[in-house]
This record gives structure tokens, sequence and C-alpha cells, in this order.
């Protein structure tokens, strides 16, 4: 793997532009308050003016009234009991037995009472419904309680072009579906390129272009213009020998996935809704990139950026990456969209690295990973007053929040400001959605809909991250708990 580092010219200006959140390795709240207070106050020099209304309030997630006032009790109730339900890991434990079952194979009454009961418990939580006009439905929901969303057409990767544009139709649908909705309920559409151009052409695809990253003179005729898609330090190691050109089918596949993508960016373009690209596997990671920063360059004009990447601050080279590619943005005038996340595949990539003999991509702590996600982000921010992207901090961590909140607040970006967006998913972290909605800023849900078959393999994702009782869905549990308790008490009394 390569060891050089950003050269020095880049990083002096990261150093120059970031000034960091937090990056201490602690997530409590007290921690944060006294890290916060030691972030100098910024001149003017460094930021203009705020001409801009300055949130109402600071995050408090403490008043639980205040959090859930949109809530209705039966919601409530509800939201209560499937996190209290996934805490339990022998429910859990269960719950993944039987969707990983042959059971759910088979077409007979007891799959049917299976679905039906996922449909009423961790579906309902979890999904914004089967087809378009429950979603809708589900929409108008949660914009009544100052929400937005993220419309995820929801399906996972594919290896056959049919299929490819079976899945293409269904984003088209979303957008279609997304221009009937009042405007401030919908902050963006979401598309996988794994869902529209074969898994096994974009593994290809990020072979060449790792191969070319190690010989320059490696030539690719079909590559189309990009911002960089690695630093010295990105890992090479999943193409260890020099592959093959693409084949000229290969190549004609390539640019249908292309097309499919063009045509969803120019729908979203016509729209004026964003378009948000997810990051996925490092095995693909770099052709999703290269779709993502070839479409941008093309569609994102003027102060207007329609395309969204995913950055994954788990990976030890995602810091590098990020500057390398606004800096080229800045350059080529193309106002760009980020989205930041941590990364939900690190078993899977630690697991690669090692069977092929090499270090993990993935930072070696979680403190590395919470420092490096808060540094993007105050970087992200601070980009937002410099220049014209756009950013999604897409967490549910509580201390991220906090730390990006008070940055936010600190370089005076409004809250009606429409290049600042949090996020988190449907059905988690609802006391930081409530919290940051009610401090003044722009909030959206990740909504994934679709039937309810296909959502079983995100379904188990949500189950394992909330399994038991320490896991990040601890501060919902006991808000919601003594919410509930709080109503209950006042209707009796
Ligand atoms: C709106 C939205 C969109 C998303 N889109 C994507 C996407 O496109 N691609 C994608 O990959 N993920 C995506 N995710 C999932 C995301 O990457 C995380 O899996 C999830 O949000 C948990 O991270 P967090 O920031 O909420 O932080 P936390 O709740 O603090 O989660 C921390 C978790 O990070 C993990 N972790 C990371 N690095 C380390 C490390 N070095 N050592 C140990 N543990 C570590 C651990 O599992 C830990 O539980 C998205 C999440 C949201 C909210």
């Amino acid at each position: 793997m390569a060891t050089k580092v950003l050269p020095t010219k880049l990083l002096k200006r990261l150093t120059l532009f970031t000034r960091p959140l937090v990056t201490s390795s602690s997530s409590t709240s007290s921690s944060s308050s006294s890290s916060i207070s030691a972030i100098p106050s910024l001149t003017l020099t460094q930021k203009p003016e705020p001409t801009t209304i300055i949130p109402p309030s600071t995050l408090d997630l403490k008043d639980h009234q205040k959090l859930f006032a949109t809530l209705s009790s039966k919601k409530l109730l509800h939201a209560s009991l499937i996190l209290h339900m996934a805490a339990m890991d022998p429910v859990v434990d269960f719950g993944m037995w039987v969707m990983n079952s042959k059971l759910m194979g088979m077409d007979n009454i007891v799959r049917d009472l299976i679905f039906r009961a996922v449909r009423h418990t961790f579906y309902e939580h979890f999904c914004a419904g089967e087809n378009t006009v429950e979603l809708a439905n589900c929409m108008k929901r949660l914009n009544e309680s100052g929400l937005r969303g993220m419309l995820d057409f929801a399906v996972e990767f594919t290896s056959d072009n049919d299929a490819c544009d079976r899945n293409f139709h269904g984003f088209l649908d979303t957008i279609e579906t997304a221009k009937t909705l009042p405007p401030s309920s919908v902050s963006s559409v979401v598309v996988k390129i794994t869902a529209i151009c074969p898994l096994n052409l974009l593994e290809r695809v990020s072979d060449l272009l790792r191969w070319q990253e190690k010989d320059p003179s490696f030539n690719l005729p079909w590559k189309d213009n990009t911002f960089p898609i690695f630093s010295d330090s990105s890992p090479l190691y999943h193409t260890l020998k020099k592959p093959d050109p693409l084949t000229p089918e290969e190549e004609q596949h390539l640019l249908l996935g292309q097309q499919r993508l063009l045509k969803l960016c120019q729908a979203c373009v016509e729209a004026n809704i964003p378009l948000v690209i997810d990051a996925e596997h490092t095995t693909v990671q770099p052709a999703v990139d290269y779709f993502t920063y070839s479409s941008a360059i093309k569609c994102n004009k003027d102060d207007n950026p329609i395309v969204y990447g995913t950055i994954q601050a788990y990976l030890k080279d995602a810091k590098e990456r990020l500057l390398l590619a606004t800096n080229a943005a800045d350059k080529m005038g193309v106002p760009m969209g980020f989205k930041l996340v941590r990364g939900a595949y690190m078993s899977s990539e630690r697991k690669l690295a090692s069977s092929l003999g090499y270090q993990s991509p993935i930072h070696n702590n979680i403190q590395q990973t919470h420092a490096c996600y808060n540094d993007c982000a105050s970087f992200l921010l601070e980009s937002i007053t410099n220049g014209s992207h756009g950013v999604i901090l897409a967490t549910h961590n509580v201390e991220s929040g906090r730390l990006a909140a008070k940055k936010a607040e600190d370089l005076g970006i409004a809250y009606w400001n429409k290049k600042l967006e949090f996020a988190q998913l449907y059905g988690m972290a609802e006391a930081l959605s409530f919290g940051l909605r009610n401090a003044g800023f722009q909030v959206s849900k990740y909504m994934p809909f679709g039937p309810v078959e296909t959502a079983i393999p995100y379904l188990l994702r949500r189950a394992e991250e909330n399994r038991g009782l320490l896991s990040a869905s601890g501060l919902d549990r006991e808000l919601t708990r003594k919410e509930l308790g709080r109503r209950l008490k006042a209707a009796i009394l």
C-alpha cells in the first residue's frame, strides 16, 4: 500500500481552512461542552459577515416534551416498542435467523405470516411504504412534523442490464413522485450506482482506475473528465495485477450505466431536486466516485449543486480525497454536493483486506473515525461559507451533531441556508432529528421504500445496528419512555 501523504500545499490549505470541530475521542456531552468553548472565535477575515438569521437556539436533547411535540402518542408508543424490542439480543437473534432462513424462500402461509408481522413492526418503523402512494402519505406526515425526506427507492446491487433498466425506471418514478410533493418536504432523491450498472462491471472499472493511479501512462480510452478519485495514501491492494482493458461489450454496458445516471441527473436538474449518490464497498467505490464526479461536472452549474457524492469518514484516506475533490471542483468552478457518513461496511472491508494480507482501509479505532468525521464536517461547513458547495451531514452521533450545529452557528450559516442539511435514517435518532429541527436547522430523514421482501437486507442492517442495550438508539429509548410516562400522567391527573 502506498504510504505517501498529501502534497504540502494541500495540507497547508487543509489546516488553513479547517479548524476542526472537536477531534477528542470522547463522545460524552460534558467533554463536548468544554471542548466547544475551547474553539477560538472566528475573525472577520476568515468568514463572511453573517448576513443571516442565527438559528433560534442551540441543540437541546433533554426536553422530551418539546422534542416529540409533533408526534402522536400512538406513533411514539410504536416507536418505543420497536426500539425496546430491537435492544433485546434474543429477539434480534431470532428475527435475523427467521429472515435469513429457508422459510423466506418458500411460497407458503408461514412466509406470509412472517411478512405480515415484519410489515407491522420493523418495516413500518424503518421504511416509508411499499409504493410511491404510501411514500407520499408518509412524506406528508413527516413534513407536518417539520422534517424533510431523502427519497430512497430501496434496491440492492444487481448483475445484469435488464435489472439495471428496471431499477432505473424505479428511480425515475421516484423523481416523478418527488415532483408531485410539496417542495418543502423533499430534500433529495437517492440513487445507488450498483443498482443501475452491473456490479462486476463496476469492479472492473474500479480495477482499471486503480491501475491507472499506479501507472499514469495506462490509457483508459472511455474515461471522461473527473475530479481526483484517489489520494496518494489510497489503498490499491484490490488490484494486484494489470487488468485487461474493457471489451467492446463492457464499454457498451458502461456507457449504458452512465446514460442511466445522466438521465436521472437531468430529470433532477429539471425538477431542481438534488440527486444523492450513496457510497458502497471499496471494491466498487472508485467507479462510483467516477460516475459521481463525471456527472457532477456535466450537471452542477452556477450556484446549484444537483449531484451529491458520499464520503465515508471511516476510511483512512477520506479527508485527503475530500480535499482533492473539492479543490478540483473549485478550480473548475463546479459546485459540488457531499453527503458525509461514517460508513456502513466495516466488517466486510476489514475481512477483505485481511484475506489479501493488507492493512484495513478503515481507521484503526473508533476515535479516529469520530475525529475524521468531525474534521471533514468542519471543512465542509467552511466550504459552504467560502463557496457554493452543498453539504449533508448524515449521522446519528449526538456529539457530531452537537459540534456541527455549534460550528454552523459560529459561521453564521442560517437555518434556511439550502446548502446545509442534517440527515438521519427514518426511524433512527429521532431525538437528534427533532433537536436539530428545534434548533432551526434543515433536517431530513432517509426514507427507503419498496416491497417488504426487497427491504429485508436493509432491515437486517438496521436490526444489527440497534441491537444491544448500549446501541445508538439508547437515547431515543430513554426519551420516548419518559415522554410516554409524562403523557400518561397528564392524561390521568
Ligand atoms: C442519511 C444517511 C445516509 C447514509 N448513507 C450511507 C452511504 O451512502 N454509505 C454508507 O456506507 N453508509 C451510509 N450511512 C450509514 C452510516 O455510514 C453509518 O453506518 C451510520 O450512520 C452510523 O454512523 P453514525 O455517524 O450515525 O455514528 P455512530 O452512531 O456513532 O456510529 C458509530 C459506528 O461506527 C462504526 N465504526 C466506524 N469506524 C469504526 C472504527 N474504526 N472502529 C470501530 N467502529 C467503527 C461502528 O460500527 C460504530 O457503531 C448513512 C447514514 C445516514 C444517517
